[in-house]
């Protein structure tokens, strides 16, 4: 009857089963929570798409994958800039020559490098 059983519903089961679908092949997809999307599952609370399981955000250097996801949603260009707040003091996330300088006092990634090592 199938071609495929496949099992879970997250990314990677919904990517083969839409794939091997294209290529001709039937698939049974089951799941077993009472949603699609696995881990990056949004849920809709007044307008704000939540991420039930923890926040995600998509990012790839592979220009493949970004024209593979684009025929699916449109992106916004979110950029992600979390800081962190250590002794009442704002620091960049992930670390960078600011969060260094603000930290050691330096303004060089050679007196960056030379601090990590002591
Ligand atoms: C908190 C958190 C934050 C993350 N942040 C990011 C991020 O910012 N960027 C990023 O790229 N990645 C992030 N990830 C990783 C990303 O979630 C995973 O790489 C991706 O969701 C994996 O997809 P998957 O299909 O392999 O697995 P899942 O999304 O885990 O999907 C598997 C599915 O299979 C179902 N399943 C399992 N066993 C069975 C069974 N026996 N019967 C039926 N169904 C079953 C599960 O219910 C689930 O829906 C994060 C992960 C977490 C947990």
């Amino acid at each position: 009857m199938y071609d495929y059983l496949i099992v879970g519903a997250g990314l990677y089961g919904a990517v083969f089963a839409h794939e091997a679908a294209k290529a001709g092949k039937k698939c049974l997809v089951v799941e077993k929570r009472p949603h699609i999307a696995g881990n990056i599952y949004t849920e809709d609370v007044d307008s704000i798409h939540v991420h039930r399981y923890g926040a995600h955000i998509f990012h790839t250097s592979n220009e493949e994958v970004w024209n593979y996801v684009n025929q699916f949603a449109r992106f916004n260009n979110y950029i992600n800039s979390p800081v962190a707040v250590y002794h009442d003091e704002l620091y960049n996330l992930p670390f960078n020559m600011n969060t260094f300088s603000k930290l050691w006092n330096i303004k060089t990634p050679a007196q960056a490098k030379a601090f990590i090592q002591s």
